[in-house]
């Protein structure tokens, strides 16, 4: 309730008025082509693989994020996802469905939260957004996916490791057997889309397609972003 009865002030710039102002709003950085086909990076031309996602073996056939993951889209998610302003998955899945082609898939489904955090937050960003983001899409959303184990953070684990981190992580729970988008707010290294969507093919999806609406962007010689990635 808080979001609705504090005074509201943009989340990137500061201005007195809306969690996200007009400004901002159009100002958003987007993920332009080219990119990569697999992961969504982008690329200086298109790519079916990239450097970042080149030798990986991924579940998903496809991942693309609305925005990039720069330092006011950081305060944007961060107000979303730690300090309880739950309206923003409206306002996440306006500008992915404004931003993304509505992907051919059978259903919707999410990341599933941690417990432990979901508890803390009173609510899930991921499963908002997804649920959201199917409403515009006119498609059904089913929680698919359960965690198999509690979290350690992803947050300053080296690449390798977060990939031993959620190896596993993820089972599904219901039957899936066509194609489903898995939805989650912020890709990073990829490494937790990577191991849900494992769990979904493993379960029989045919096809595994990924939607975020931010996307940590490498820049060259810097590395990943410092996008909280959630823990597992
Ligand atoms: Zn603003
Ligand atoms: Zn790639």
């Amino acid at each position: 309730m808080l979001d609705v009865l504090l005074p509201q002030r943009c989340l990137v710039c500061g201005a007195g008025g809306a969690q996200l102002c007009a400004g901002c709003r159009a100002r958003l950085p987007p993920l332009e082509p080219p990119l990569c086909a697999r992961c969504g990076a982008p690329t200086a031309w298109p790519v079916s693989r990239c450097r970042e996602c080149a030798g990986r073996r991924l579940a998903f056939a496809t991942a693309r994020g609305a925005v990039a993951y720069d330092d006011g889209v950081r305060r944007l998610v961060a107000g979303w996802k730690e300090r309880g302003l739950r309206r923003l998955a409206e306002t996440a899945a306006e500008l992915v469905a404004e931003r993304l082609p509505r992907p051919d898939v059978a259903v919707v489904t999410f990341v599933p939260a941690d417990e432990h955090r979901r508890l803390h937050r009173g609510h899930h960003p991921a499963e908002r957004l997804a649920y959201a983001l199917a409403s515009h899409w006119e498609l059904p959303c089913e929680p698919l996916l359960e965690r198999t184990r509690s979290a350690q953070r992803q947050r300053g684990l080296p690449l390798a490791a977060r990939r031993r981190n959620v190896a596993g992580a993820f089972r599904a729970v219901a039957g899936v057997r066509g194609t489903a988008l898995l939805v989650d707010d912020v890709y990073t290294s990829g490494a937790t889309v990577a191991a849900a969507a494992s769990a979904l093919r493993a379960d029989g999806a045919r096809r595994v397609e990924v939607v975020t609406f931010a996307r940590a962007v490498r820049t060259p010689g810097v590395g990943l972003g410092r996008a909280p990635e959630r823990p597992i």
